[in-house]
């Protein structure tokens, strides 16, 4: 083993003098690996840096030819640092040459070197470079050597990150830092956003990187890791969560780690190395992303996410930072960018300042996603690991519609963006002009198409769609996002208000649909193992008899004697149904006692989303005066696939031979007793998928706003006759296995639709 002079406490202390001193960088590099070769009683040290091309540029050396300096490069995997640099990992050898990676540089003198220890130098999990040390006879580096080297790589990463070290980089050959970077992601709401990115849970930025004192910096370490793990333990214990079983299992997953011995013991030993406590959890954190950069194995993925997540945490303890981000003061054009979110956390937002949102996770219909198309925000989920190299204040580039997200885009993609901006406007342009004509296909059928609406925000673009009206209004984002329980007044006149900007047009109000994702702080609950299927919805209005007749009261008084539409979600069983009639009922009564106008005609709807509703349809027809299917909901409950994790919903589709013959058996009971029937979930807005369901014979979309121009465009073009019995066909009994998917893109090509 070789002994450390001083060990690494005073090498840190040396490079702290090092970096304060006034050195051009190329000096201070130089001064820099004398120090660590010294210290480490080594033979050679050498600094590379990963250029944007990918090379790994020696930029200082002790040892080996100072002639190789700026001359010497490797590819990324080549040699013994290209290894290092590809997989993130210290390596330590013995016998260096022997090494089936080993390479020879004759410009280095580098095979004279037997022993060898190399490290990554990491940045927000990136590796910007490798440290190495090596031995002309043959010793071991041990992990106290290696330890050391990470610690002392950790300083290097963040003079690399912060001072002028950019002179030294040769033109066109920037350092792998801040480099451009493309992700591939799931696309979730249509536009094109170009702003700046604003992580949802901002990174805490160190700038005390070398202990003064150890034993107080361990003080500090024990004392913060123990008032986290009280207020994990805190939030456990006192159900703060909602319900919300996702949150429940992440802090979960938090405490066990707060309490891991090795996690907690890394950390310690990178303070004894010399790191203050925050740094300590930095150069921690860095393994970590740089695990999670190249795990494919996606449960280990999240756990060491978690892992992450829980070191921000621990960091915003250490520094006093309580989430610094102000969610009222953001940048014009600001990009949200998250690992995840909910929909009541996106609305605590300033909306007028947020173009765009992009997630780790997402799939297209959780309800945050629905409310950020109902904001108009663009959207992409399944950005793999872009929180973890991305800044606030980075540039980024949002493309809804391929899903692809740039982050620190070089000028010529901005340059092409912008051009596709101009095109969708176009788009949008002419999807204006379509806004007087007819929704009718070429064979003269004619489709109702209406908006999903939510904040009175969003009920202006009815004059630009030109949609019919609003065929579903969520009022819970009214709930979701006020910090207590909205009183009657204020319900009333929101519907009022919502009722006022729609005009002429009619207007479907849905009761609340809290509970499951849609988390009201206000409203408490216990925790449930599945919120999807636990105390929501109508289930809360029918044990919460108050808030149900509350918000009965406040759309009957709304309607001011107008026509008013109430539809009543997640109906499981027709009893369900029967008691809020009695509620609307009473209502309705107490009005006219009071002298209050009763709307001229009210309908009642029930949502066909639970399954079990499905086989009870001549029952539940009879009763209602409409019915709406809310697919998203459906479809998930069909498939026994979580809605809001594109990991299991995305291997089922929602057109897909079963779900659309339960779709049709809706339409044939709604028909069969003359009953109005919507599609109100994500489906509709899909042009393919709303062809789909016109397909089976559904007449009437609600949709979010932006959907309404691609849809309508496509119906314009469009014969639905053949295509409906052609569906009809394949969805027959003993039918062959046409996919339905294929069958609607054959007959899209061939009418020359664009969907
Ligand atoms: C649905 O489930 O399809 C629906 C429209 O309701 P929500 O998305 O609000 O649950
Ligand atoms: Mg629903």
């Amino acid at each position: 083993m070789v002994t450390a002079i001083g060990g690494p406490r005073v090498l840190l202390r040396q490079l702290r003098e090092t970096m304060a001193e006034p050195l051009a960088s190329q000096d201070r590099l130089d001064k820099i690996v004398n120090l660590i070769a010294d210290n480490m009683r080594a033979d050679v040290c050498s600094f590379y840096v990963l250029r944007d091309d990918g090379a790994l540029e020696l930029f200082a050396t002790r040892g080996l030819k100072p002639e190789a300096v700026h001359m010497t490069t490797l590819q990324l995997g080549e040699g013994l640092v290209g290894l290092i640099a590809a997989e993130a990992e210290p390596l330590s050898l013995d016998n260096a040459p022997a090494h089936p990676a080993f390479l020879y540089k004759p410009e280095t003198g580098e095979d004279a070197y037997l022993s060898f220890l190399g490290v990554p130098v990491l940045r927000a999990g990136q590796t910007l470079g490798v440290l190495v040390v090596q031995n002309s006879d043959r010793r071991h580096y041990g992990e106290e050597e290696t330890e050391a080297m990470l610690t002392t790589a950790t300083i290097l990463a963040e003079m690399i990150a912060t001072s002028d070290f950019d002179t030294l980089i040769k033109p066109g050959q920037d350092i792998d830092l801040r480099r451009p970077r493309m992700f591939d992601g799931l696309p979730l709401a249509d536009g094109i956003a170009l702003g700046k990115v604003v992580l949802h849970d901002p990174r805490v930025v160190v700038t005390n990187f070398i202990a003064e004192d150890t034993e107080a910096e361990l003080a500090r370490l024990e004392a913060a890791l123990e008032r986290m793990r009280m207020s994990i333990n805190d939030m456990l214990d006192h159900g703060d969560m909602v319900a919300a079983t996702d949150h429940r299992e992440i802090l979960e997953t938090y405490r066990m780690f707060a309490n891991d011995r090795g996690w907690v013991a890394r950390l310690s030993e990178a303070i004894q190395n010399g790191l203050s406590a925050e740094a300590a959890v930095e150069r921690v954190q860095n393994d970590t992303r740089a695990r999670m950069l190249r795990q494919t194995d996606p449960y280990i993925r999240d756990r060491l996410h978690d892992l992450d997540d829980l070191a921000n945490r621990l960091l915003r303890v250490l520094t006093g930072d309580g989430s610094a981000l102000a969610k009222k003061d953001l940048p014009e054009n600001s990009i949200l960018v998250a690992r995840n979110m909910g929909p009541a956390e996106l609305l605590e937002y300033d909306r007028t300042r947020i173009r765009g949102i992009v997630l780790e996770e997402g799939a297209s219909t959780a309800h945050v996603v629905i409310v950020a198309r109902s904001l108009g925000l663009v959207m992409v989920g399944q950005a793999d690991s872009i929180v973890s190299v991305s800044e606030t204040g980075d540039d980024i580039i949002v493309d809804g519609i391929t899903g692809k997200v740039h982050l620190r885009p070089t000028l010529d993609i901005e340059q092409s963006y912008v051009e596709k901006v101009r095109l969708t406007e176009k788009r949008q342009a002419h999807y204006a002009t379509l806004k007087s004509k007819p929704s009718v296909t070429r064979d003269g059928i004619e489709i109702t198409l209406l908006h999903n609406s939510g904040l009175v925000a969003d009920m202006p673009m009815l004059e630009e769609t030109g949609a019919a009206g609003v065929g579903l209004f969520r009022t819970e984002l009214q709930f979701m996002i006020a910090s207590r329980l909205p009183r009657l007044a204020e319900q009333v006149a929101l519907y009022r208000e919502a009722i006022r900007l729609c005009g002429d047009r009619p207007i479907v109000f849905r009761l609340l649909d809290i509970g499951g994702d849609k988390v009201v702080p206000y409203l408490r609950s216990q925790a449930e193992e599945n919120p999807a299927m636990g105390w929501r919805s109508l289930r809360i209005g029918l044990e919460r008899p108050g808030l149900l007749r509350t918000q009965i009261r406040a759309l009957l008084t709304a309607a001011d004697g107008r026509p008013m539409k109430i539809l009543v979600p997640m109906v499981t069983e027709v009893i369900e149904f029967k008691k809020t009639r009695l509620v609307v009922d009473k209502e309705m009564d107490r009005l006219r006692r009071t002298g209050h106008p009763v709307p001229a005609r009210l309908e009642l709807g029930a949502m066909v989303e639970v399954p079990s509703l499905l086989f009870e349809l001549d029952a539940l027809m009879p009763e209602v005066d409409f019915v709406s299917i809310g697919s998203n909901d459906l479809v998930m409950f069909l498939t026994a696939a979580d809605r809001g994790n594109a990991r299991v919903s995305k291997h089922y589709d929602p057109i897909g031979r079963p779900r659309l013959r339960a779709l049709r058996t809706v339409v044939e009971a709604a028909t069969l007793h003359g009953k109005s029937l919507t599609m109100c979930g994500e489906l509709a807005g899909k042009p393919l998928e709303a062809l789909a369901l016109m397909a089976i014979g559904m007449t009437k979309l609600s949709m979010g706003p932006s959907s309404i121009g691609p849809v309508k465009e496509m119906i314009l073009g469009l014969e639905l006759a053949p295509i409906r019995a052609a569906v009809a066909e394949a969805l027959a009994e003993g039918a062959g296995g046409v996919p339905i998917r294929a069958l609607l893109k054959d007959w899209v090509d061939r009418q020359k639709l664009s969907v």
